[in-house]
């Protein structure tokens, strides 16, 4: 993208610079304008300083040069003398004459627009035009003197071959700057020559080529505007202006949710289930701003502007990762977002504030809740929405004063509805109330990520990947949310809510159905019995886990136990949970994974170098192995409970024989340490997540007791796309027949020597089911909540049936032919 022209503020004050920019900001909706101000000596001290619009051009100058927009007296002088002080200055910036004011505005929609530094003076020039006109009397149908060299004919008779049609403003806030720049952007590279007027007021013809004389024509929507052009491209441009027109001027981000209107995308289901309701935009918390009084104001605005310099990070990263995704259009929504962080007048007003006495939060809260009240207060439903914008913004840096606030539950007050975010961390999830939040639709994500694998934990239906324009789905929308199949609908008419209706309560039918068996054995109609166990992150999963028919706890994931606290925790802790756990699974045989941290699970009390590929880097066993003691006491705490029930020790991330037989020895160390014979039921095992393991799973087979897959990692590996980057979200499907084979191998791998099972997330999609036992798997661990539906998904198989699908979908093409091969399997 070709750079833009930059602006630079010359002026007295620095207060009135800061405000003509941010109006001047506000004009500009489509990629952000550099403007820098070189304005008085200080904060309150009126002055113009040479050395400060050397800075300022620099910092102004991308590659397209700059404008200079001056007040008065030594401002010039000023600008001239740094003109003098810079190196080839004088090619590449210009000083313009324009009033500030007025000029600035003119200047930063055009500079937005793309044109050339000398374009941009010569709007910003003549942006007095259109007050000298308002101004001067009623309109007149000749075009103003001003634009006379515009004009080669008088416009009230028809030019040779001149055509001439018009339009209805479509736009909802009439033929403003966007729109405006729109045209001129149209008209300007063209050979031709075009007027418009407001046909409803009876306004002046103007040259469609400047925007300030295009904006002061007060087009409202549904005015009708006139246009002539004459040229040699005069019947293609003509098309083009009504097309643009038509489509009001490509101004989308407001356009896709209009009342009544349905929109479908192709998101990623995350988690299965119906939720219906209105839309909560990402207003999760409520958030208790304490009154307090600061007498050190300096310090305040520090903390103020490290919070906000933090947000801006975080926007700019989801601004990045839109734009990459989706294109600038999606991008434009978090440029409002970055442009409020920086707004000068707010940063002024809070300045004040502070000086007042008031601390940060609270004046950051009332700075940004006023600005939000008075949007909503508008008639206007566009700006209305923008308060949204505005209240996301005062959270996102409310949270960051505020230390840890947990982002999660909804005021208890809240109505609850659909929660529609950009992205949840695993932390927020966990802080979801499943009562409130009856489904959530997030505009990135992967539903591989942790916090997807905690939705589907905690049954929230939840779409992944949706894009950021659900981001701008008003507040209160109605919203129907399939997590099962990944659809969604926003204000979805009658029919619509009637088959998501009935979708829903066919799915309460056969979960009612699949909880009522849930304790029996899972068997198939041919007698295989294949055990389904549970995935366990939290005591609540543990609790969850025999009450929903666990056969096994076939994954602990103990890291819960080590995340978000500044020590490890030490032998008696660990055993002391694995007990509670062992106590909630009644006896049942309990799977304890090793520490799996690393990759996206950091651990601050292990500090580790930097890595630019940390799901390649030291995670998993191998972050175990650096840290021996560590690996030592966690498994002397699995090996005291194992004396009492039945233990399997599982080591994750295993990528070699020789990693395997490390663990395994510092395992054996446990047991010495312990003092007392190998626990009798204690097994020994691996997650199968590196493809070379399950390649060379015949070889490991001869030492291990089982093999659990982690279809999560494998496919991330097999596929390399990254499990947490939505942008490869798609690619990362363990339907994949690459993932499929490795599976296979495993499988084939182990057979008749030790039993195998999957952990993954896909053991979790009941479609999947018959695939995974017919290729051999024997044990599925799944979130508690799935255990039931899974089970039935083994009844209703015959395990012949299942291995010949396994075959069939070895050998097709894609990850969407296997799908499609398990839809239609699955529907018979
Ligand atoms: C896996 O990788 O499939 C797995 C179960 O482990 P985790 O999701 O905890 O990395
Ligand atoms: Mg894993």
């Amino acid at each position: 993208m070709n750079p833009l022209v930059g602006i630079v503020v010359v002026c007295h004050s620095r207060a009135l610079a800061r405000a003509a920019v941010a109006l001047a900001q506000e004009m500009v909706h489509s990629r952000p304008v550099r403007i820098i101000t070189a304005a008085g000596l200080d904060d309150t001290t009126f002055g113009t300083d040479a050395g400060q619009v050397v800075q300022a051009i620099t910092a102004a100058d991308t590659g397209a040069g700059v404008v200079v927009l001056m007040d008065l007296g030594s401002a010039v002088l000023a600008a001239e003398l740094a003109l003098d002080l810079l190196e080839d200055a004088r090619g590449r910036v210009l000083l313009c004459p324009a009033p500030l004011v007025e000029g600035l505005v003119v200047a930063a929609v055009v500079a937005a627009g793309g044109a050339s530094r000398e374009e941009v003076a010569a709007e910003a020039a003549g942006a007095l035009a259109g007050k000298t006109e308002l101004l001067s009397g009623p309109p007149t149908a000749d075009v103003p003197a001003a634009d006379a060299q515009a004009v080669d004919h008088p416009l009230d008779e028809r030019a040779p071959g001149e055509l001439v049609g018009a339009f209805t403003v479509l736009n909802p806030h009439g033929l403003h700057a966007r729109p405006a720049a729109r045209i001129v952007h149209e008209v300007r590279s063209l050979p031709v020559r075009v007027h418009v007027r407001n046909r409803t007021t009876g306004s002046a013809w103007v040259p469609a080529s400047s925007l300030s004389k295009l904006t002061m024509l007060g087009a409202l929507r549904g005015h009708d505007v006139e246009i002539r052009v004459s040229g040699d491209q005069a019947q293609q441009t003509l098309e083009r202006l009504l097309a643009l027109a038509a489509r009001g001027f490509d101004e989308t981000p407001e356009g896709h949710c209009t009342d009544g209107e349905r929109t479908r995308r192709a998101p990623l289901p995350a988690s299965a289930g119906i939720g219906i309701g209105p839309a909560r935009r990402g207003q999760l918390a409520h958030l208790d701003v304490p009154d307090s009084r600061t007498d050190d104001p300096a310090r305040e605005w520090r903390r103020l502007q490290e919070a906000i310099a933090a947000v801006h990070d975080d926007v700019a990263r989801v601004r990045a990762r839109a734009s990459g995704e989706w294109g600038d259009a999606a991008s434009a929504i978090f440029d409002a977002h970055l442009l409020l962080l920086d707004d000068p007048a707010l940063h002024e007003e809070l300045r004040c504030l502070l000086e007042s006495g008031r601390a940060a939060a609270p004046a950051w809260s009332s700075a940004l809740t006023r600005t939000a009240e008075e949007l909503t207060a508008i008639p206007d439903p566009y700006l209305q929405a923008r308060a949204a914008d505005v209240r996301s913004v005062r959270d996102q840096v409310l949270r960051e004063l505020l230390g840890s606030v947990p982002a999660g539950t909804p005021a208890a007050a809240a109505p609850a509805g659909v929660l529609v975010c950009a992205d949840l961390t695993p932390a927020e999830v966990a802080e979801l109330d499943p009562g409130r939040v009856n489904a959530v639709l997030l505009a990135f994500g992967s539903p591989t990520a942790h916090s997807a694998i905690l939705l589907r934990a905690r049954s929230i239906p939840a779409i992944v990947a949706a894009g950021p324009a659900v981001l701008d789905i008003p507040e209160g929308t109605p919203v129907a949310v399939d997590g099962t199949c990944g659809e969604y609908v926003i204000d979805p008419p009658a029919e619509v809510l009637t088959t998501f209706h009935a979708r829903a309560a066919e799915q309460v039918q056969r979960a009612r159905h699949a909880h009522s068996h849930a304790r029996a054995p899972a068997v198939t109609s041919d007698g295989v019995r294949v055990l389904v166990g549970a995935n366990i992150g939290t005591m609540e999963d543990a609790h969850a886990a025999a009450d929903l028919g666990a056969d096994l706890a076939g994954l602990v994931r103990t890291e819960f136990l080590f995340l978000d606290r500044a020590g490890a925790p030490d032998v008696g802790e660990q055993e002391a949970v694995y007990r509670a756990i062992a106590g909630h699974l009644g006896g049942r045989r309990i799977t304890l994974r090793t520490l799996d941290a690393g990759g996206d699970k950091p651990l601050s009390y292990l500090p580790m170098p930097p890595e630019a590929n940390p799901f390649l880097g030291v995670r998993g066993i191998r972050l175990s192995l650096t840290r021996p003691r560590l690996l030592a006491d966690q498994l002397l705490a699995m090996v005291r409970v194992a004396h009492d029930v039945p233990v399997s020790v599982m080591f994750p991330m295993i990528s070699t024989l020789e990693e395997f037989r490390r663990a395994r020895n510092l395992l054996d160390d446990a047991i010495r340490r312990d003092g007392r014979p190998r626990p009798a039921g204690l097994r020994v095992g691996i997650m199968v997540e590196v493809p070379a393991t399950a390649l060379a799973a015949a070889v490991f087979a001869a030492h291990v007791d089982f093999f659990s897959i982690g279809t999560n990692d494998l496919t991330q590996y097999a596929l390399a796309a990254e499990r947490g980057n939505d942008a490869v979200a798609e690619l990362g499907d363990p339907a994949d027949p690459g993932v499929l084979r490795l599976i296979d191998a495993a499988c084939r791998g182990a057979a008749g020597r030790v039993p195998v099972g999957v952990c993954g997330e896909m053991a979790a999609d009941e479609r999947a089911t018959a695939l995974l036992v017919g290729l051999g798997v024997r044990e599925l661990s799944v979130a508690p909540a799935v255990i039931p539906t899974i089970k039935q998904a083994v009844r209703a198989l015959n395990s012949g049936a299942a291995a010949e699908l396994g075959a069939l979908a070895l050998n097709v093409e894609s990850a969407s032919a296997v799908r499609e091969l398990l839809a239609q399997s699955f529907r018979a």
